[in-house]
C-alpha cells in the first residue's frame, strides 16, 4: 500500500502512480487519457533540473509552468524561508502588519512605474485578478458622483487571467471559458491584437483592435469600469504577441473614457519579457497591475495588486460609510512567502537577472532560427524569454507529441494546444539553453518530419 513496501525505484513509482490515480484530481487534466500519458512522479529538483522517482532528470524548460526565476533549490531563497520560519510562520494581516510584508511592498513599488503606490497582497494570480476586478468596480462607484453604475468589463479575445469566476469573466479562450459563460460577469470582448489577418502587420492589427475598443466605449463607455489586458504577450492564449502601440492605445482610451486600466502581469512581470514589467516597453503606467507567478522565484504562492494612489483614496472614509475594500484571505501576506519574494528580488538585483533574461531571450531567438524555417513550424513568437513555437496540426495533440518526444530526451516542456512553449528560468545559462533549444528542434523534426 505505501512506499515502504516498494523495493526498487520502479516499484515505488508504480505504487505512487497507482495511489495518485485512485485519489487525485489534477488541474487542466483529462483523467481518461492521463494514465496512458505516463505521468512523471517528481522527486526532487536542483538548479535547472527536475528528477523523477526513477532517477531520470529533466531540464525545466517551462520554469515549472512559468514560475521559476533562478531555478530550484536556490541557497539564498532556502535560507530566507528558513530564517523567517524561525521567527514568524504566519499571522493575520487583518489588523496586524509585519516587516516582511512591509519590506516587500517597498521593494516592489521601487521597481514599478512610479504612479503605482500601493500594494494589496493575494495568494495566486487568479486571486490578484479577482481583487483588481472588484477594486476597479468599487473604486469607480466611489469616485463617481452619480451617473449609471459602471458594471461592465472590457477585455480581449484569447486573454487568460486565471480560473476563478471574475478572472474567467475577463478571459477569452473558448476552450477554457465558454462552458462557464452563463454564470459570468457582464463584459464586452474585443478581438485579439495578436491574431493577425492574412498579410496584416502587428501595428495594423493593434490599430484595428483599438478602433473596435473605441466603438464599444463610444456606445457603452459610461458603463465600463475597467479594461483588462495582458500587456505585450497573451501567454496562455498561445504566446500571442502584439505591438506595444496596443498597450499605449488602451491607456489613451482609458483616460478619454474615465475607465481604469488593469494590466495583468502575472505572466509577463518580474523580468519575463526582458524588462521588470512588460508595461515598461510601452512606457505606460496602468491604474492597477497584478503580479504573481515569478514573485517568490517560483517557491511559494504569493501575488499582489499594485494600485495608483487615487484608486486607493477612493476607498477612504468613515467606517460607517462602508467604503472599505471588503476583501482578503486567511493567508494574505504570509511571511514565509514574503521572505521568499524579498530574497528573490535581492538575488535578481545582485545578479542583474532582468538584463540576463533579455540576453536569454535573444539567444533563444538565435537558437530557434533554424526551426523557424521548418515546414512543420507555422510561426515562432517571442518577447524576452516567453517563446511559443506554433507547429502544424498534423495529428491529434501534435504539440503534446512534441513535448513527449522532448521528455524522452530529458527536457520538460508543456504545450498550449499546438504551441510548444519555451520559458526557461530567467537565470538559465547558455549550455542548458542550447540543450533546451536543440532538444526541442530534434523533437519537432521527429514528430513533423
Ligand atoms: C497564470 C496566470 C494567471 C493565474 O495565476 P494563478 O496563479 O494560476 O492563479 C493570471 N493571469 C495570467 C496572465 C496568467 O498567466
Amino acid at each position: 500500500m505505501t512506499t515502504s513496501s516498494a523495493r526498487t525505484p520502479g516499484e515505488r513509482t508504480a505504487g505512487l502512480v497507482e495511489r495518485d490515480l485512485r485519489s487525485l484530481w489534477h488541474p487542466f487534466t483529462q483523467h481518461s487519457v492521463w494514465p496512458a500519458d505516463d505521468p512523471i512522479v517528481v522527486d526532487r529538483a536542483e538548479g535547472m533540473y527536475l528528477y523523477d522517482t526513477d532517477g531520470n532528470r529533466y531540464l525545466d524548460g517551462v520554469s515549472s509552468l512559468w514560475l521559476s526565476v533562478h531555478g530550484h533549490g536556490v541557497p539564498e531563497i532556502d535560507a530566507a524561508i528558513r530564517n523567517q520560519l524561525g521567527r514568524l510562520d504566519h499571522a493575520t494581516f487583518l489588523g496586524m502588519t509585519h516587516e516582511p510584508a512591509i519590506e516587500l511592498a517597498e521593494r516592489l513599488l521601487a521597481t514599478a512605474p512610479r504612479e503605482l503606490t500601493r500594494v494589496f497582497y493575494a495568494g495566486d494570480g487568479s486571486s490578484a485578478v479577482e481583487a483588481a476586478i472588484k477594486m476597479a468596480y468599487q473604486a469607480q462607484a466611489q469616485m463617481d458622483g452619480g451617473g449609471p453604475a459602471r458594471t461592465l468589463y472590457l477585455h480581449v479575445a484569447e486573454g487568460y487571467h486565471g480560473d476563478t469566476l471574475g478572472a474567467v469573466s475577463v478571459g477569452g479562450i473558448d476552450l477554457f471559458h465558454s462552458t462557464y459563460r452563463p454564470i459570468l460577469l457582464d463584459t464586452r470582448m474585443v478581438s485579439s491584437p495578436g491574431v493577425l489577418g492574412p498579410d496584416q502587420t502587428r501595428t495594423d492589427r493593434a490599430r484595428e483592435v483599438l478602433a473596435e475598443m473605441r466603438a464599444l466605449l463610444e456606445r457603452d463607455g459610461d458603463r465600463v469600469c475597467a479594461i483588462v489586458i495582458e500587456p505585450l504577450v497573451q501567454a496562455a492564449g498561445g504566446m500571442l504577441t502584439h505591438d506595444m502601440l496596443f498597450v499605449r492605445g488602451v491607456r489613451a482610451l482609458c483616460d478619454e473614457f474615465r475607465v481604469l486600466m488593469v494590466v495583468d502581469e502575472v505572466a509577463t512581470g518580474i523580468g519575463r519579457t526582458g524588462r521588470m514589467w512588460a508595461v515598461e516597453h510601452a512606457g505606460v503606467a496602468p491604474d492597477l497591475l497584478t503580479c504573481g507567478k515569478g514573485l517568490t522565484g517560483g517557491y511559494l504562492p504569493l501575488s499582489a495588486v499594485l494600485a495608483r494612489e487615487d484608486v486607493y483614496d477612493a476607498f477612504l472614509g468613515t467606517p460607517a460609510q462602508a467604503r472599505t475594500f471588503f476583501h482578503g484571505h486567511s493567508y494574505t501576506a504570509n511571511p514565509l512567502c514574503c521572505a521568499a519574494a524579498i530574497a528573490n528580488l535581492d538575488l535578481m538585483a545582485a545578479r542583474g537577472t532582468v538584463a540576463h533574461a533579455a540576453r536569454v531571450g535573444k539567444r533563444i531567438g538565435e537558437l530557434t532560427a533554424g526551426l523557424a524555417t521548418h515546414d512543420g513550424v507555422r510561426e515562432i513568437r517571442r518577447i524576452g524569454t516567453m517563446t511559443g513555437i506554433e507547429v502544424a496540426s498534423v495529428r491529434e495533440r501534435t504539440g503534446f507529441a512534441v513535448c513527449q518526444a522532448a521528455r524522452r530526451r530529458g527536457v520538460w516542456v508543456r504545450p498550449l494546444g499546438d504551441v510548444v512553449v519555451l520559458m526557461p528560468p530567467l537565470a538559465i545559462e547558455d549550455e542548458d539553453l542550447e540543450t533546451l533549444c536543440s532538444v526541442v528542434e530534434d523533437s519537432v523534426r521527429e514528430v513533423l518530419g
